[in-house]
């Protein structure tokens, strides 16, 4: 291969040295096209960044679970980090033992927790004191001991953007400080609970160090403050994350996040599981559209529709999330000024606001980068429009691994 990943080669766009023209001629667009080099040296830059350091690394499958994908992860020695009880359904049927598997989420309903208790996960981490609770009832019932982490919520700023923020006391998300500490201890007279570790996610998208380092240091302080009283854990859950450069711009490597981790934890001498979700899978997908209408929004503009909208990718409408954008295949010519739009009746559907491109003509194909993470995962039926289509390169060849929905797989539900 010259270069893995999404690279010009004689001006057009391939994946992995495939055409992306080529699998859009197949298989039609809108298409998600994974490139299984990006994830395999994405996964292993993570991974061999702990050197030697005692660590795992659960993919959080909410980023992107389809089941190739998933497969792959679990070839390169991932295990899974599960935000629901199909989550952790899916990491089974692809192979994960439970052992492979942290369950965590901000809304376990009971239906999800009377079937994960008795699995004997990895853990199930907790978001609050209740939900200690309902567990503890169930490993009874069950006759069993449950092994679960507390996620605390450390009041920490990811300085990522507020939507996807979740380590502020304001925030939804874990257990308040003081409150865990008294949780923690009250678990060592509970027979059917067992603390293997505690947790922290402070956000996602995160661009810098600073909060992810004190969030560390925050695990490691209470981990320490533990042991002191006698409460020895397996391991430290410092979640998932690490930001992904969407424009271009420079990001912080994945051998400086982990140093960074491993410096604030080594005086536990506790392992570190990481859960990273969009540095693994982000950026090794595009979304692969079609122009389907050019139309005049001002002297010097033109609407740019595409087959493939907020349906598809729903991070610009939903954050207005900014993605590259480029033709598959470079036209010879001038360049011009869009929006580049989706389909779908909604204002907010926009892919791409306000870019400068190679003159657009309709029938081109488009692609989206850096859509592997949160974009097929988020699709939507809007419109009743189908679900998008998904391809994996890998070892040279690509493959259909998700075939596109059809108006009758959806009626079928409802017939
Ligand atoms: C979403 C999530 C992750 C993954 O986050 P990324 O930013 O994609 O790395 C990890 N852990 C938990 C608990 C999450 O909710």
């Amino acid at each position: 291969m010259t270069r893995s990943g999404f690279v010009l080669s004689r001006a057009e766009l391939v994946c992995d040295d495939i055409p992306l023209s080529a699998i859009a001629a197949a298989v039609g667009t809108p298409l998600y096209v994974y490139s299984g080099a990006t994830i395999r040296a994405r996964y292993r830059a993570l991974d061999e960044a702990f050197d030697g350091y005692p660590h795992r690394l659960h993919y959080a499958l909410k980023a992107n679970s389809t089941f190739a994908v998933v497969q792959l992860l679990r070839q390169l020695g991932s295990a899974v980090d599960a935000n629901s009880i199909w989550e952790v359904e899916v990491a089974r049927q692809a192979g994960f033992g439970a052992a492979d598997v942290v369950f965590t989420g901000v809304g376990k309903s009971l239906h999800e927790l009377a079937q994960a208790v008795p699995l004997g996960l990895r853990a199930i981490n907790v978001e609050s004191p209740g939900e200690l609770e309902r567990i503890e009832t169930l490993a009874a019932r069950f006759g069993l001991v449950a092994r679960v982490a507390i996620r605390v919520n450390p009041d920490i700023d990811a300085g990522s953007h507020p939507h996807i923020s979740t380590g502020l006391r304001i925030n939804k998300f874990g257990v308040p400080k003081d409150i865990a500490r008294d949780l923690m201890t009250s678990i060592g007279s509970r027979p059917h609970l067992k603390l293997v570790a505690i947790h922290v996610h402070v956000g996602s998208q995160i661009t810098s160090l600073a909060p992810l380092r004190s969030a560390a240091a925050f695990l490691a302080q209470l981990a320490t403050e533990l042991d002191a009283r006698g409460l020895r854990l397996e391991y430290l859950d410092l979640g998932g994350g690490l930001g992904i450069s969407y424009d271009g711009a420079d990001v912080l490597s994945a051998r400086d996040y982990v140093a960074a981790l491993v410096d604030e934890v080594r005086s536990t001498g506790l392992p570190i599981v990481i859960e990273p979700g969009r540095s693994v899978i982000g950026p090794a997908g595009v979304l692969v559209g079609t122009v389907i209408d050019i139309k005049r929004r001002a002297e010097d503009s033109d609407f740019a529709v595409l087959d493939a909208g907020m349906t598809e990718l729903m991070r610009p409408a939903l954050y207005g999330a900014y993605h590259r954008i480029e033709p598959v295949k470079a036209a010879a010519g001038g360049t011009r000024h869009y929006e580049l739009v989706g389909p779908v009746c909604e204002s907010t559907d926009v892919v791409g606001r306000d870019r400068m491109l190679p003159t657009l003509s309709v029938g081109d194909l488009v692609a989206i980068h850096d859509a592997g993470a949160y974009g097929a995962a988020m699709a939507s039926n809007y419109n009743r429009r189908p679900l998008p289509a998904e391809v994996l390169v890998d070892n040279g060849q690509w493959r259909l691994i998700r075939r596109r929905q059809t108006v009758d797989d959806l009626l079928a539900l409802e017939r």
